[in-house]
């Protein structure tokens, strides 16, 4: 049977080392997995379960293009993460088998707009609209596992206009991998093509039109790109 429409374009990305591409499917997002950005945010590290929140599979942007900046914010803010590409899924996955059901890892940026995020949290309202628009999650080539294994340490690092803004290390993650993808599976049925965001460190800011936004994790990829 036909469509009514043709059906969108499938978000891809492109996967290191070979000519092959990751097919997305949805984003999903860690909140405050870095003790020092809790902190930076106004919040206890220590007493926080994670909180997740989505993107649209389609808010992908491949590293090395331009983004428009987006509307409805004067605030829009960086946010340099490590991103686990799903190989595999299930629901209820125990720690001890979640890393088997991952395929790749690549750094990417959560785009946030600042100002309707504190609005949101402040009258108790969803996040959609300050995480989830349109081109919201650069995303650099996806390195397979079985090419660099399961980074636990490595720096990870964003600079605006070659300024350094971000640096942390992967091993200053509250929530491991491992432990993100089991507590997030007992919400929703993981499978392959699924993104997740983890987290970013210490160091958030703003973004001005014509920045040039440059993240990097070590043994895992890079993602840059600049806001028009
Ligand atoms: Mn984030």
């Amino acid at each position: 049977m036909s469509t009514v429409f043709p059906p969108s374009p499938q978000p891809l990305v492109p996967v290191a080392g070979t000519g092959a591409l990751f097919p997305v499917r949805r984003i999903f997002c860690v909140g405050q997995n870095y003790a020092a950005h809790a902190r930076e945010m106004g919040t206890d590290p220590t007493r926080t379960d994670p909180c997740f929140f989505t993107k649209p599979g389609d808010a992908v942007v491949a590293s090395g293009s331009t983004v428009p900046y987006p509307s409805m914010t004067a605030n829009l803010h960086y946010e340099i993460e490590m991103v686990v590409a799903m190989g595999g899924g299930g629901a209820d996955i125990p720690v001890d088998q979640a890393l088997g059901q991952v395929f790749g890892y690549a750094a990417g940026i959560d785009l946030t707009r600042r100002d309707l995020q504190a609005a949101a949290k402040k009258a108790g309202q969803p996040w959609d609209m300050a995480k989830g628009f349109d081109r919201s999650a650069p995303l650099g080539t996806i390195a397979p596992a079985s090419a660099i294994g399961h980074p636990v340490r490595g720096g990870i690092r964003l600079a605006v206009n070659g300024a350094p803004r971000q640096t942390s290390d992967l091993s200053d993650m509250i929530w491991s991998v491992a432990e993100i993808i089991a507590r997030l599976s007992r919400f929703v049925e993981l499978r392959a093509g699924d993104l997740i965001f983890t987290g970013t460190p210490e160091g958030v800011g703003p973004v001005q039109r014509g920045d040039l936004l440059e993240g990097g994790i070590d043994g895992v990829g890079t993602v840059a790109v600049t806001v028009s």
